[in-house]
């Protein structure tokens, strides 16, 4: 016997069991933004290296260690997207969708980072993202902001997820501050840990997203950004928060947030949990107002977000929940002779009825095995095809899930009787 393969490390397979949770996460999330008027893209999981390099900032993680990158056949330097928001930019550039301001897009699938694999971060994992170009804000930031918590309350994890806000002012503001703060994390040098002497001089803010429990005090200690903005970008964040008390969206200033591309100017933001353990973070996102530029456009402002969809799964199965879908109905065939008109009878009920769930017996097997896989498919009801029944027209139809008395049903009238005597 050959040797089985397994999967590579960090790309988990979702499985059937799982699925109807993915299924229930994904058409909520679609209904929602489409009722925001957003409109669903999809792009390559393969693009040129550049694209990425360009945009996210070469002291990032993802480009520092993540990306998993190669040179194709043609020797062109090619990466799996490790997130979609560079991608989609890129699509609006090239097919010219960015003419008319005020464009709202979203993006479903997978992404691919080079991390160590734990809980809540794999190497493959799935986005659902959204990003609007052509409005500076803030009511569109608090629009966006809006939509993300009306996902939760659809998802039933409101309760679950809390909203921490910064603004990370304009790539000016943004840049007098680093230096500052590259000044003072030099005189405080010996209390940083390695990972953040090496991040100094390349990325001193990102320092401040820093998870080391060692590193929390110090981190508290440094300067604050959102000290150092202007009227301007200050006025920009009172307004959006503003916005936010008026809906009643409740949410905390997180001085300490700063996000890990390089992209974002003003709003940052992400939505929290507490209930999965370290990896908390299931939506984040800003405004990236100088990235449309950075990829050869022109300056069109840009706000976005990407929520994690493992981790977002992982919320739902907290809730225990059933989302899986059973079948209505079981159709057992009591004499193989009758196998073609089962066929045909199962066709005749799902064209009338596209929402039946019908799971009809295939392979044969006696009544007792028949029954047995009806019970095992958790249907609320069995339909047992007879040639008594079949040739006075009927079908017998059995409760599988309740003492009620089994009844014979004239096959003229089987659908508008299920329809009545089904639940959900
Ligand atoms: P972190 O600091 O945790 O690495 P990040 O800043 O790299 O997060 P983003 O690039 O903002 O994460 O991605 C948006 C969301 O996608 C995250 O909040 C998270 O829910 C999810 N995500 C990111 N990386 C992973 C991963 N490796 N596995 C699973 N989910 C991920
Ligand atoms: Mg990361």
């Amino acid at each position: 016997m050959s040797e089985k393969i397994q999967s590579l490390r960090g790309m988990p397979d979702i499985l059937p069991v799982d699925a109807p949770l993915w299924q229930f996460l994904e058409q909520t999330a679609a209904a929602v933004l489409s009722s925001y008027g957003y409109a669903y893209i999809s792009t390559p999981l393969l693009e040129p290296t550049a694209l990425f390099t360009r945009s996210i900032g070469a002291a990032t993680d993802i480009i520092e260690k993540e990306m998993y990158s190669f040179d194709d056949r043609n020797g062109e330097s090619v990466s799996l997207r490790p997130e979609g928001t560079a991608s989609v930019v890129r699509a609006m550039l090239q097919h010219g969708l960015l003419q008319t301001p005020g464009q709202k897009v979203w993006y479903q699938g997978p992404m691919f980072r080079y991390e160590k694999p734990q809980r809540g971060r794999s190497r493959q994992f799935h986005q659902i993202g959204a990003e609007v170009f052509g409005l500076p804000g803030p009511d569109i930031d608090a629009e966006l902001l809006a939509m993300s918590a009306r996902l939760w309350e659809s998802l039933g994890i409101a309760g679950s997820v809390r909203l921490e806000l910064n603004s990370l002012g304009s790539p000016l503001e943004r840049q007098q501050y680093r230096q500052h703060l590259h000044d003072w994390l030099k005189q405080h040098e010996s209390d940083l840990d390695d990972d953040s002497r090496r991040r100094l001089d390349t990325n001193p803010m990102r320092i401040l997203d820093s998870k080391n429990p060692d590193m929390q005090s110090l981190i508290e200690a440094a300067p604050k950004l959102f000290e150092h903005l202007g009227d301007e970008s200050r006025q920009h964040f009172e307004q959006l928060t503003a916005i936010l008390d008026a809906m009643q969206i409740p949410w905390q200033h997180n001085q300490r947030l700063v996000r890990g591309l390089d992209y974002y100017t003003h709003t940052v933001f992400e939505w929290v949990t507490d209930e999965l353990g370290a990896q908390g973070t299931v939506c984040a996102g800003g405004r990236y107002d100088g990235l449309v530029e950075l990829h050869g456009g022109p300056a069109i402002p840009g706000i976005g977000f990407a929520m994690g969809e493992e981790r977002l799964v992982a919320l739902l199965q907290q809730q225990q929940e059933d989302f899986s879908q059973q079948p209505h109905v079981y159709l057992i065939i009591a004499d193989q002779s009758l196998q073609q008109q089962a066929l045909v009878l199962s066709e005749q009920l799902r064209r009338e009825h596209p929402s039946l769930r019908l799971r009809a017996n295939m392979g044969g097997g006696s009544m007792r095995a028949q029954f047995k896989r009806a019970d095992r498919s958790q249907a609320q009801l069995a339909l047992i095809l007879g040639t008594d029944e079949w040739a006075a027209g009927e079908i017998t139809v059995k409760w599988l899930r309740s003492e009620q008395n089994q009844v014979a049903v004239p096959l003229s009238q089987l659908g508008n009787w299920l329809q009545q005597n089904l639940t959900d």
